[in-house]
């Protein structure tokens, strides 16, 4: 968990034990429409360039199963085809440069982040390493992670102490003033909106703007929604409609997409029940009621009316997937397990969180074969360290780089701000410059791509 004992975990809400899972309901049968795996129809032959697109909704966005789907937005260079008809660069070495310098100073657009929170200075002495590791790690292990000796080197530049001296760069650190630290940390990643998920911590999106110069959009965690409202309503017709209404009372509103931690709840591997299904786990939850939603029936049934609501608006629906704190289960976080979910919601844009880490590989597949699937690396970045250019490039391999979309997942402390834009920019730069010596891609064709991943695809997707 993240942090001393004043925090709660990064995703968790309370202190039920994860692993308890032997009351999962399995779901047996599923309206799976096996249609989504026919082809979308082709692109359009020229792909309309970086910062010239319209603002506002596309028209086709819903459209995703029989396309076309929206245009990418990546130049189209040329570049001399080889034989193979794989662009090759003219000029590969001279634009190594220039490719660093685009991904340096192209804004950020982080597709999914947390304010931060103040803690208490014996926190800070005491626990900070914690806040580095999803983990629920002995003090001198949390201390030990690559991810927050990195952090200390970011303490480092701003305290006037060495990196290894960590306790005065710890006693100093305990003592900012939080605003004007985190505004300082924010504005040094190059970061221009971030995506705010309103459950945790408990400083909410609109008090976060008092914290950064950034743009900040809240995003609405389901469960700490429908845990509100089973404390309010003990009939499920009532509940229902609550449910629904206050998913659109927020994407209507200021909310630009929905987040589900169904993964630490009841796994990823959703089912499909139907309405008396759903009634009768109300039921069976109202009756022994703790504050905590994990029933999968129940779960599974507000999840998909949730996808379906924001299918009809064109909204995104953010999955947490992969690694975690250990509220996750690891044998469900695969990205895999939502493949009957993707396949029921075309027309909902579904993001996987996390780069599925560590089924990055997996995540990318699933990009690249659901055209509504779309990738997001935080957490994975910074958290995997020196892993950062290894989940790029992985998830590189099938994904488009349309579908990718930069994220930090910070939370809480405003350093992590900081690692996930500098490691993430870092493993960009190394990735494409890589692709572009190899003869992959062209220069210019990489440049564009970074300001793709780095924020015009969170832009069109989020439709900021
Ligand atoms: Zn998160």
């Amino acid at each position: 968990m993240h942090g001393g004992p004043e925090t709660s975990a990064h995703e968790r809400t309370d202190q039920t034990s994860p692993h308890e899972r032997t009351d999962l309901v399995r779901a047996t049968e599923t309206d799976v429409d096996r249609e989504a795996s026919e082809r979308p129809a082709s692109y359009p032959e020229r792909a309309p360039q970086v910062g010239r697109l319209p603002r506002g909704r596309p028209p086709g966005r819903r459209r995703v199963r029989n396309g076309p789907i929206r245009a990418p937005t990546v130049l189209d260079v040329g570049g001399e085809p080889s034989v193979a008809g794989t662009p090759i660069s003219p000029r590969g070495d001279l634009f190594a440069m220039t490719i660093r310098e685009t991904v340096m100073r192209t804004p950020l657009v982080d597709g999914h982040a947390h304010p931060v929170e103040p803690l208490s200075g014996g926190t800070v002495r005491e626990g900070f390493a914690q806040y580095f590791t999803e983990g629920e790690l002995a003090t001198r292990d949390a201390r030990n992670t690559l991810n927050y000796r990195a952090a200390l080197g970011v303490l480092a530049e701003r305290f006037d102490a060495g990196p290894d001296d960590e306790r005065t760069l710890l006693e100093r650190r305990a003592s900012v003033d939080l605003p004007s630290y985190t505004r300082e940390c924010i504005a040094e990643t190059g970061t221009e909106r971030i995506l705010a998920d309103d459950g945790f911590p408990d400083l909410s999106p609109a008090e976060f703007r008092e914290y950064t110069d950034a743009e900040v959009h809240p995003l609405l965690r389901l469960e700490p929604l429908i845990e509100e409202l089973l404390d309010e309503h003990r009939a499920f017709d009532e509940f229902e409609a609550a449910f629904e209404n206050r998913i659109e009372e927020a994407l209507d509103g200021e909310h630009v997409a929905l987040k589900t931690i169904a993964a630490y709840r009841r796994g990823l591997d959703v089912g499909a029940p139907d309405r008396a299904d759903a009634r009768a786990a109300f039921e069976a939850v109202r009756a022994d009621w703790n504050g905590r939603i994990e029933h999968p029936t129940l779960l599974d049934y507000l999840l998909h009316r949730a996808l379906g609501i924001a299918g009809e608006r064109g909204a995104p629906v953010q999955f947490h997937t992969g690694f975690g704190d250990p509220d996750a289960h690891p044998r469900y976080v695969d990205p895999t397990l939502l493949v009957e979910c993707i396949e029921a919601h075309p027309e909902t844009p579904i993001v996987l969180l996390h780069a599925g880490y560590p089924s990055v590989g997996e995540a990318g597949y699933l990009t690249a074969t659901y055209p509504n699937v779309h990738l997001d690396a935080s957490l994975a970045i910074p958290f995997a360290a020196h892993g950062a250019e290894r989940v790029l490039s992985t998830a590189l391999e099938l994904a488009p780089t349309t579908k990718l979309c930069y994220g930090s997942d910070a939370f809480s402390t405003p350093e992590l701000y900081v690692l996930a834009a500098r490691r993430f920019r870092e493993a960009l730069a190394a990735v494409l410059e890589r692709l572009v010596g190899s003869g992959i891609v062209t220069g210019s064709y990489a440049e564009a791509a970074a300001e793709n991943v780095l924020r015009e695809n969170a832009i069109r997707l989020y439709d900021l």
